[in-house]
């Protein structure tokens, strides 16, 4: 999901959910370079005010290297942690299909919120 920052510059927010969740995927990106920042979630739309959720975005020319990176990562982490059946499952959007981190309150690509 892209949006507007307070910048003026174009931004895709790759992750919304906790604050401890949003920190472990700026860390995932910091360590790839991935030039990142912390928002809260409203700025990606009114239907995230009032929940107390955050984002990580990226500019919106990077996105899709972001997207790459975090999703490595969780790769890597599913390894070391195997999930059981139902936790595979619920890792992509049942909307649009993409990774999802676990933790995280929406879909970073469609939106579509879990609760
Ligand atoms: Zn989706």
């Amino acid at each position: 999901m892209n949006y507007t920052g307070e910048d003026g510059i174009e931004h895709a927010a790759v992750f919304i959910g906790g604050l401890e969740e949003c920190k472990y995927v700026m860390d995932v990106l910091g360590a790839a370079e991935v030039p990142n920042q912390l928002d809260v979630a409203e700025r990606a739309g009114e239907q995230f005010a009032s929940r107390g959720y955050y984002l990580v975005s990226v500019a919106a020319d990077a996105a899709t290297h972001a997207r790459d990176v975090i999703e490595k990562q969780l790769r890597e982490d599913l390894q070391i942690h195997p999930g059981d059946e139902s936790q595979i499952a619920e890792e992509r959007c049942p909307a649009c299909g993409t990774l999802l981190v676990p933790g995280c309150a929406s879909c970073q690509e469609c939106g579509l919120m879990f609760e």
